[in-house]
């Protein structure tokens, strides 16, 4: 730590071109939004990120569309859902044929690097393309864990190179810090700030599942919590340091900090992430700083699919996906997200201020009042709403996906297994408010693909809805007057 602060005294950067600010997204693995003292939390975590959040546009509604690092951080880069980049398990790798942001930010000037520390954003699965410099710190899938890159020492290699590689050229940087993951091991100095040390039996992460069965005693998650928090409270340090040197030479930068998804502390039982689809999971902190970013604090719902978007927009580009440069108004909108991560098959949707949590394996559905409840502790019974979020998914699954043989599934077969699509797509009267005219259109596969390539698409929606469906679905905001036709 003190060799850290003393690389960082030492080396003033560039001063760099005010015209053209740099673009710098840090993604801090697992951080849940509520444990931030801007999105709630009165431990006191996150002193610099508040202040930061203070000085720019605190989105307090983010969404990740995935509860696991792979899928999420790919959605990132290409401002597509999960059911559309299809990287979702540890065999697949981001098709080379799917534009990434740092492409863009590369082609307009910038000088681009990426500075990862876990497997699932490192090369291997593809996430290099398009960077400058990408370091991944050779990182594996055993010392993922165990012998962790620190963000102390990834943020003081960003910070070499964009000394060497930012004199002349804004930079965009893409940090992925994992110190926040679990095991939550505090450096030294932090390990007693909220609570006392932990053991490393304490610590020990076996997986969700085992949890499940055998749930974690309320006072070691307690304890658990603490060294969580005190894992963020050092890497809130370490942004201060590293925001710092920006604002002391007055070099200008749009921040955009996020997480690539929360962690379960016992609130469906268990404890981690990748296999449930709840606020605790997707609710994500999203603080965008910088010259493009006034000070205040945005309510409408926005996600990772906006992020290569709005990044485009910094730059006057644009960008072509379901995201929006958030920038600007934000219009409602479905959310999705998705995860099969371990064996399970679970899809969320949220519109209008509900989300319904669909486990496509038991034919579970759980309907949440996101504003009402926000942490989604009572489940409703409403099956116009159900209903509504349904017709809202299937509308939003009209743009290109993959249908083979009748069967809506992803390259490797697994994402869309459930014969639920298969019935309502093929026969969509089993389906109240799909539309009956529904057609499916089938292209020529892509060249060097195994699968032939077939797109699903609707040639209307609302219009063939019954009177007195459409009229609930307009009373719920779903569907605009004079939408269809
Ligand atoms: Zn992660």
């Amino acid at each position: 730590m003190v060799a850290f602060l003393v690389v960082l005294a030492c080396a003033p950067l560039p001063k760099g071109d005010a015209q053209r600010p740099d673009i710098i997204l840090v993604s801090i693995d697992s951080l849940r939004a509520d444990h931030l003292g801007s999105y709630g939390s009165t431990r006191g975590a996150t002193p610099f990120l508040d202040a930061l959040a203070a000085r720019g546009s605190r989105y307090a509604h983010a969404r990740s569309s995935a509860p696991w690092t792979l899928p999420s951080h790919t959605t990132m880069l290409t401002g597509l859902w999960p059911q559309q980049h299809t990287v979702v398990d540890d065999g697949r790798k981001i098709d080379g044929s799917l534009p990434m942001i740092q492409e863009s930010l590369q082609k307009a000037g910038y000088a681009t690097a990426g500075f990862v520390s876990t497997i699932y954003v490192s090369k291997r699965f593809g996430f290099d393309r398009g960077f400058d410099h990408f370091e991944d710190f050779d990182i594996g899938m055993r010392n993922n864990l165990e012998h962790p890159v620190h963000a102390a020492e990834l943020l003081s290699e960003a910070q070499s190179w964009v000394k060497k590689n930012g004199k002349d050229k804004p930079v965009f940087l893409f940090l992925h810090i994992y110190d926040v993951h679990y095991p939550y091991q505090p450096p030294p100095g932090y390990e007693t700030r909220f609570n006392r040390a932990a053991t490393a039996a304490e610590l020990d992460y076996r997986e969700y599942a085992y949890y499940k069965k055998k749930p974690v005693r309320p006072k070691r998650m307690e304890l658990l919590r603490g060294q969580y928090d005190e894992c963020l409270l050092a890497v809130d340090d370490q942004l201060r340091s590293f925001v710092g040197l920006w604002d002391k030479v007055g070099r200008s930068a749009n921040w955009l900090i996020t997480a690539d998804h929360g962690e379960e502390f016992g609130e469906r039982g268990s404890w981690g992430h990748a296999q449930t689809l709840y606020s605790e999971l997707l609710d994500v902190p999203l603080i965008a700083v910088g010259p493009d970013f006034p000070a205040s604090v945005r309510q409408e719902v926005v996600g990772h699919v906006d992020l290569a978007p709005t990044l485009a927009g910094l730059v006057g580009s644009s960008w072509s996906g379901p995201g929006v440069d958030i920038r600007k108004p934000v219009p409602e909108r479905v959310m999705l997200a998705d995860t099969s991560r371990f064996d399970t098959l679970r899809l969320s949707v949220e519109a209008g201020g509900h989300r319904l949590n669909v486990d496509r394996k038991s034919g579970d559905y759980e309907l949440f009042d996101r504003r009402a409840d926000p942490k989604e502790e009572k489940i409703l019974d409403d099956a116009v709403q159900q209903n509504a979020l349904e017709a809202m998914l299937l509308r939003s699954m009209g743009q290109p996906c993959q249908l083979k043989e009748g069967v809506l599934r992803s390259p490797k077969g697994q994402l869309w297994q459930g014969e639920i699509w298969v019935e309502e797509l093929v026969a969509p009267a089993s389906f109240g408010l799909f539309p009956p005219d529904a057609k499916f259109r089938v292209d020529e596969g892509q060249p060097g693909t195994s699968d032939p390539r077939v797109s699903c698409a609707t040639t209307s929606t609302a219009s063939s809805l019954d009177p007195e469906t459409r009229r609930q679905l307009e009373a719920l905001g779903y569907v605009q007057e004079g939408e269809e036709e």
